[in-house]
């Protein structure tokens, strides 16, 4: 694991990262994001305890369109092996599941969707390439036309924004990125719409919320508070899908 840990951590400290720094409705992408996650990742490292961070794991059988993956409900970047890296077409892919597990922590907003995060990801990979001097070359990097569309939008959009701290990405931009995201086989047979959330939102996560901000604040009264909110929330939130899920069952 040493290896992909390390290759995560230099792509999070890299000059690159830092220069990243747009908004995306309600996500905030920048380099505090990024030296946060730094933390959530060594947390874990150092804890051991698969509740507390977010993890860094290797499969071997992750499919090959996907390169990386990040699971929201464990709060895990999956690789798919243990060199994972080493290049700078899969630092970007280790930036882009890194931009997944920020929106994961950073999940306060009711208006963002699957397509969403899905776009604020590749947008993230396509600054990181660019501030790399690396582009995506997508005549060279890129064979499946659903993926030049979505490559190409990201692309353009990156050039807007690049060098203008904090830009926000207008709300055109990131509707046409959703929308080729969508168009893409490999996201609309996960049966996302535009509309659709994997994790929880809404009142039902601002119930679950409440709870963690509980559990949180009793937590800090005992122990070190850094970081730990997002864990136990996630847990609470996991918990309540499985209930959600049991009472469903006839
Ligand atoms: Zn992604």
């Amino acid at each position: 694991m040493a290896i992909v840990q390390a290759n995560i951590r230099a792509v999070l400290r890299s000059e690159a990262t830092r220069k990243i720094n747009f908004k995306y409705g309600s996500w905030i992408i920048n380099e505090q994001a990024f030296t946060r996650l730094a933390v959530q990742l060594d947390q874990y490292r150092s804890s051991g305890n698969p509740l507390v961070g977010i993890k860094v794991s290797v499969d071997e059988d992750i499919p090959v369109w996907a390169a990386g993956e990040y699971l929201s409900t464990s709060d895990d970047i999956v690789v798919p092996k243990l060199n994972y890296g080493m290049d700078i077409i899969e630092k970007g892919v280790l930036l882009h599941e890194c931009v997944h597990a920020i929106v994961d922590t950073q999940q306060y907003s009711t208006k963002m969707f699957d397509p969403d995060n899905e776009s604020a990801a590749y947008i993230g990979e396509a600054l990181f390439r660019i501030y790399s001097g690396a582009p995506i070359n997508i005549d060279k990097s890129v064979s499946n036309r659903y993926e030049i569309t979505i490559r190409e939008v990201a692309n353009r959009i990156a050039y807007l924004i690049k060098d203008s701290p904090g830009a926000e990405i207008k709300e055109k931009d990131y509707n046409s990125l959703a929308g080729s995201v969508l168009a893409h086989p490999k996201y609309s047979q996960k049966g996302w719409t535009r509309y659709s959330r994997r994790s929880m939102d809404g009142p039902m996560a601002n119930l679950v919320n409440v709870f963690g901000a509980v559990a949180y604040l009793s937590l800090r009264k005992t122990s070190d508070p850094s970081f730990r909110f997002v864990p136990v929330r996630n847990v609470i939130r996991e918990a309540v899908l499985d209930a959600a899920q049991a009472a469903k069952k006839p």
